[in-house]
């Protein structure tokens, strides 16, 4: 059997995502204190925290819909700081559109770009992420088949939902696909799971955290395609 699909995590996987997500932390605060002052400078960093937790808790069915459950946050804080639920929906709607643009900004690690042409070539590739990411809002956009937002599914990895999904779309079997993700459980013990061969990508030289390893282990993208050779010669 050959592989035809590879799918592969977004954040941390092909970018680091911390800076674009830092940056767009700070854009959405600028605009709330400029546009709803006092919604979020009353907290300091522990009691915003507390406050994040407090609507988690309350709307567990948003667990899985990153944009949603932010987007209900930005609503409650302004309620919260007495704005009223027009202003509250209209501020948390324009808040998060700040936010998301600039947490789209993300710097394709250097190698990406032309790793996944190369990929592109002879194999199908798709996105599956946690996040709230748009691949084709990056340059490596172009390389994609399909891609799946844990939002858009309504459950994140490891559970199966995604990667049935990948199987679905692509249709091949599981083990016709690699999965790529640097994260052990959502990535490799869920893509596991379902039978799909799987890449950790360890840039950050982190030791594995214990159970069952992933088929291959790198920590470039651009021992992506040899790795995925040595697969099918295993
Ligand atoms: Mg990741």
């Amino acid at each position: 059997m050959t592989i035809k699909v590879v799918t592969f995590d977004l954040d941390n996987t092909l970018w680091d995502v911390e800076p674009a997500l830092l940056r767009a932390e700070q854009v959405q605060k600028d605009w709330l204190s400029m546009h709803r002052p006092g919604a979020m400078d009353s907290y300091d960093h522990a009691s915003l925290w507390e406050f994040k937790k407090s609507v988690w808790q309350r709307h567990p069915h948003l667990l899985h819909h990153v944009s949603q459950m932010r987007i209900q946050m930005l609503y409650e804080l302004q309620i919260a700081a007495g704005y009223s639920e027009q202003q509250a929906h209209s501020g948390a709607r324009d808040a998060f559109a700040v936010f998301l643009r600039e947490r789209h900004q993300v710097v394709l690690y250097e190698e990406a770009l032309e790793v996944l042409q190369h990929l592109a070539q002879h194999y199908t590739l798709g996105a599956l992420t946690n996040g709230n990411a748009d691949i084709y809002k990056t340059d490596a956009g172009e390389y994609f088949d399909f891609a799946f937002l844990a939002e858009d599914i309504g459950a994140s990895k490891p559970q199966p939902d995604m990667f049935h999904a990948a199987l679905e779309r692509a249709g091949v079997e599981p083990r016709q696909i690699v999965h790529v993700g640097d994260n052990p459980e959502h990535d490799i013990q869920g893509a596991r799971s379902v039978g799909m061969y799987t890449v950790w990508m360890n840039s950050q030289g982190e030791e594995w955290p214990g159970g069952e390893p992933a088929d291959l282990e790198i920590d470039n993208l651009r021992q992506l395609p040899g790795a995925i050779t040595r697969l099918l010669s295993t």
